[in-house]
């Protein structure tokens, strides 16, 4: 029987990444998105297709919701239950950058409202529900059962723009997210960890493309590149295939090396 994900905000950019690199190595998928069901089809197409090229047979499954809705997130794990009875990587990926970049000292309530219920409570109470869930199958299947959690947040945990103060606060919850569930749940065996992409291209960033092209040219980052979602897709792969066991917490950076302080 394959292992099964679940991976949020997987119908483009970073979520897609993750979703194909989780095919190839043969886990059965949910793959969540909030609207754009066209994207989420293909997505779902090219993982059965990446599996097979690799001489895997897996199942996968759409499911939509916003996960910054409680009733949303609910159906979400009722749905992984109904269709595969069983979950073993939880991927918190899905995410909004603001919907206009305003300066701190204009920033609204209801932008900071949308980025902290998409990007910080839907993660935490997932993660919290999922959690539970873990909690009950570990009880059934034993001390064999080691699932885990990523938690995809951003060079923006500790990087202060001051023209999206929103997004960075949502990111920087992230991080004590992932310590919090990692000191709660190592006990049970069950792993958490927090990956913090740099500059990646994505939909969300080809606004911002010439600004970045600009300052990756000049020297923002010691790999001088952007990344790229399988970039980070490799780095869940890697805990996926449980390569990091006596590690809980911690923070994977993906980030070509932006947070090396230089002199
Ligand atoms: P993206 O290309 O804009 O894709 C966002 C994904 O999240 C889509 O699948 C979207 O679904 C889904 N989504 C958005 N709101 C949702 C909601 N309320 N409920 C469920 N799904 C939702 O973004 P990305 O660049 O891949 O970013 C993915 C994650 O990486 C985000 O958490 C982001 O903050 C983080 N990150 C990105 C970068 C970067 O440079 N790109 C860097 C660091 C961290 P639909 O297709 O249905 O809209």
């Amino acid at each position: 029987m394959n292992q099964v994900a679940l991976i949020t905000g997987a119908s483009r950019g970073i979520g897609r990444g993750i979703a194909l690199q989780l095919a190839r190595l043969g886990f059965d998928l949910v793959l969540n998105y909030r609207s754009n069901r066209d994207a989420a089809e293909a997505t779902a197409r090219d993982c059965a297709t990446a599996a097979m090229a690799v001489g895997k047979e897996i199942l996968v499954e759409l499911c939509a919701a916003d996960i910054s809705k409680g009733q949303d997130r609910a159906t979400l794990l009722q749905f992984t239950k109904q269709n595969f009875s069983r979950l073993d990587l939880l991927v918190n990926n899905a995410g909004v950058a603001p919907r206009e970049r305003r300066d701190l000292l204009e920033a609204t309530e209801e932008s900071f409202d949308e980025l902290i219920d998409v990007n910080l409570k839907g993660p935490f109470f997932l993660t919290q529900a999922v959690a539970r869930y873990f909690l009950e199958l570990r009880a059934k299947v034993g001390a064999k059962f080691r699932p885990k959690i990523v938690t995809i947040s951003s060079i923006s945990a500790y990087t202060a723009s001051v023209n999206r103060g929103d997004y960075c606060v949502s990111k920087a919850g992230l991080s004590m997210m992932t310590a919090l569930f990692a000191a709660r749940l190592a006990g049970a065996g069950i792993n958490v960890y927090e990956i913090r992409p740099g500059i990646i291209a994505t939909d969300m960033t080809s606004g911002v493309k010439e600004k970045y092209d600009a300052l990756i040219a000049n020297g923002l980052t010691p790999i001088p590149r952007w990344g790229e979602a399988d970039d980070v897709a490799r780095a869940v792969g890697a805990i996926a295939q449980d390569l990091f066991p006596f590690s809980t917490g911690g923070v994977i950076n993906v980030d070509g090396g932006f947070h090396l302080r230089r002199l």
